[in-house]
């Protein structure tokens, strides 16, 4: 491994900037759903789908967009006309369930969270937001301030007024006992309560699945019982779909639309995979919502012509070959043959998830507590049987998480399903 490196990023790079395992990779090159390191290793790729490869990792359709404008004009700003923008926007506001969708393009999840932030507090006048514990959505300033992860956030000095409501996870606490009915209820009454105790808020922003959280959703028909509730008060919805956007859930395209009973959000925000590597992000609201702003406003690299011809190729790579389907296919299989080989083992709690998203919650053997020495475990030794693996969780990073590029072919997921099976039996 290339020690150098390390000692290099290590000497100029924040001390917080997170790396996998005790000996970091280093990546350098991809095709479909393996990877390779500097030293020749191949693996298989079970996270690149969080890291931002939705699709396949050096998707020919993608590399040639990327080359071919990069070759004509390599500029960015929205100062003036541009054609890939526009129809990348044309494409995003067709697929996203939203009427009369205006779309806004950033380069990054956290920064696409901010605008809306900008957007709900404008149009409600209101700094009062809620958001969900055990939830992540991203690294500025205003972003750390609406994160319920304690592990991911350092400062709890956000302007905003952040309230923090309980549906985010259940695994441990003191609404663990409860059935998905009593667990609703006991949300529902939590989020009332809070609304009678505070200023109107402008808006609640909710992940479908916690990513980051360690691929927890909340029981079906809670966030339509809390949409009713906010709807009622003028609280705006705003769905972060960074992860669980563009048909990786399986069953949805988005993964709102699993709780849609009370329609579309009045918000949703997008990043990592649409780009398939190329940082795209971006927030899609009704008309009335993005125009809200009294300002004029740019972006000088949100929507960049390369990036935005990334985008429109990787989007139509992932509709005509219905990897949200594959996705649906793949991922149920993976799921069952995952939830065997965690019956099989001692410190498997749950084997959780929908389509191509799902986590593998470790406890202490005989204990519900969390167990992330497990999980570091487990994540170096799939690695050295070839497989890269993702973890999160609650406050403690306890839970394996895997997402693969949308193209994952059965022959693969039965390939990575059987290192997991091994590395769990010798922990
Ligand atoms: N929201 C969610 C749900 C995320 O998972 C992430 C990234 N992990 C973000 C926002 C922030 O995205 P980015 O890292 O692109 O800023």
């Amino acid at each position: 491994m290339n020690r150098d490196l390390l000692g290099r990023h290590r000497a100029v790079l924040p001390d917080w900037l997170a790396l996998y395992y005790e000996d970091p990779l280093e990546l350098t090159h991809g095709e479909g759903r393996h990877v390779w390191d500097a030293a020749g290793n191949k693996y298989l790729d079970f996270f690149g789908g969080i890291l931002t490869t939705m699709t396949a990792h050096a998707l020919p359709e993608v590399a040639k967009a990327v080359a071919e404008q990069a070759g004509r004009l390599l500029h960015s700003s929205t100062l003036y006309l541009n054609r890939p923008m526009v129809e990348l926007a044309e494409r995003v506001a067709q697929v996203s369930g939203i009427p009369d969708a205006r779309v806004f393009f950033t380069t990054s999840g956290t920064e696409a969270n901010d605008t809306a932030l900008l957007l709900a507090t404008t149009y409600r006048r209101s700094n009062t937001l809620l958001a969900m514990r055990n939830s992540y959505h991203g690294r500025s300033f205003s972003t750390v301030g609406i994160t319920g992860n304690s592990g991911w956030s350092p400062t709890s000095l956000s302007p905003l007024q952040t309230l923090y409501v309980h549906g985010g996870v259940r695994t441990r606490g003191p609404y663990a006992h409860l059935d998905d009915r009593a667990f609703t209820d006991a949300c529902v009454a939590d989020l009332k309560d809070l609304l009678g105790h505070s200023r109107p808020p402008a808006a609640l922003i909710a992940e479908p699945v916690q990513g980051v959280g360690g691929f927890t959703s909340p029981p079906d028909g809670l966030y339509a019982a809390f949409r009713e509730v906010l709807r009622e008060r003028g609280v705006l919805w705003i769905s972060d779909e960074v992860q669980t956007g563009w048909g990786r859930t399986g069953d949805h395209f988005w993964g709102w639309q699993a709780h849609a009973r009370s329609g579309p959000p009045d918000l949703v925000t997008f990043a990592k995979g649409i780009g398939n590597g190329m940082s795209i992000g971006g927030v899609i609201a009704r008309a009335e919502i993005m125009n809200c702003l009294d300002a004029q406003s740019i972006s000088t690299f949100g929507g960049t012509q390369v990036t935005m011809a990334a985008g429109l190729a990787n989007l139509n790579h992932l509709l005509e070959h219905d990897l949200q389907g594959n996705a649906r296919r793949v991922g149920g299989l993976l799921l069952e043959r995952l939830r065997a080989v965690g019956a099989q083992s001692p410190y498997v709690r749950e084997v959780r998830g929908r389509g191509l998203m799902i986590g593998i919650e470790l406890t202490r053997p005989g204990t519900d507590e969390a167990d992330p020495r497990a999980a570091a475990a487990v994540l170096e030794e799939a690695r050295a049987g070839g497989l890269l693996l993702g973890k999160g969780g609650g406050h403690d990073t306890s839970t394996l998480r895997i997402a693969p590029p949308l193209s994952l072919t059965v022959a693969e997921a039965e390939e990575g399903a059987a290192v997991l099976e091994r590395v769990l039996r010798n922990l």
